[in-house]
């Protein structure tokens, strides 16, 4: 089984990269990518944890912003750690999402709930990027909700009033990045309408000319009509189709390898990064 898209306590995941590749090799999985919010800082200890026959495929999962203000998760994989520019939009937007939780924060004391940063700094795993699930997590501590998930639907979803976005690059800055460094590009849940705006199947030119290589199809937050939308889109512009869990740990309901991604697909979208950096033990 193949699953492209992971989160660890680098980001908002719960589990330790090293965790999360114990739980891989457990459940017999044969290819895994750690793929944590604007940040490659767990690939050394997933690296270090690899055994057995499980390949590892370190990522990213980079937070875009369109010049319309659509939130758009751009899943970058294979590409060079090393590379200063890819490193240099990462580190851009997990800076951006220091102040971005101050403004959600006065908002919310605003309205007399009761939170600070510093009570979200206090369940933030040191040196994990910053979002809204620690936000939540701070919010249950102090008793204000019951879960992440309850957070999430009452008070942090997108359309929420104490929404706020962050300084992201651009979809299509993301992908000449990631593509730049060697890497491959695929759009993370890109029809997933709950979450609030989305993209429309005319955007794709756009992207697949930055060098979008993927669509994730599979994917939790999609429904049926949404993946046919999606798959229709990927098998019109010849791009991979990926399928992914998106695992958070206890973060989220997602459980690893809940959808997957074919050999067939994961070998073409491998071979289209410009080195083979696909890690096995
Ligand atoms: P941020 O990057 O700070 O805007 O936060 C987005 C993160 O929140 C994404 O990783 C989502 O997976 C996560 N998220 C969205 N909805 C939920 C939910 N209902 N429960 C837990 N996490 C969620
Ligand atoms: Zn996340
Ligand atoms: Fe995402
Ligand atoms: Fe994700």
């Amino acid at each position: 089984m193949i699953d492209l898209h992971t989160h660890t306590t680098c980001s908002d995941g719960t589990d330790t990269p090293r965790e999360l590749v114990n739980k891989a090799l457990s459940q017999g999985l044969n290819v895994l990518a750690i793929t944590d919010h604007d940040t490659t800082s767990g690939w050394n200890e997933a690296r270090q944890a690899l055994r057995g026959d499980l390949e590892l495929v370190l990522g990213a999962e980079i937070s875009c912003l369109t010049d319309d203000g659509i939130s758009v998760h751009m899943l970058g994989l294979l590409f060079d750690e090393a590379d200063v520019e890819m490193q240099v939009l990462l580190e851009e937007t997990r800076d951006g999402r220091i102040p971005r939780m101050r403004k959600m924060i006065e908002l919310m004391r605003a309205e007399g709930i009761n939170i600070s940063l510093d009570d979200v700094e206090a369940v933030k795993p040191i040196g994990a990027t910053l979002g809204r699930p620690h936000l939540a997590d701070a919010l249950v501590r102090n008793g204000v909700i019951a879960s992440r998930d309850e957070a999430f639907q009452e008070l942090l979803h997108n359309e929420s009033r104490f929404y706020v976005t962050h300084a992201a690059p651009t979809p299509v800055e993301a992908i000449r990045a990631i593509r730049s460094a060697g890497g491959v590009a695929v759009i993370a849940h890109a029809f997933a309408s709950h979450r609030g705006k989305i993209l429309v199947s005319d955007d794709f030119q756009e992207l697949c000319k930055a060098g979008l290589n993927g669509i994730e199809v599979d994917h939790r937050d999609h429904s049926p009509a949404e993946r046919e939308m999606l798959r229709a889109i990927a098998i019109e512009k010849n791009l991979v189709i990926t399928g992914s869990s998106d695992y958070h740990g206890t973060g989220k309901m997602n459980s690893l390898g809940e959808n997957w991604t074919s050999l067939e697909q994961w070998h073409r979208l491998e071979s289209e990064s410009n080195q083979r950096r696909v890690v096995k033990a």
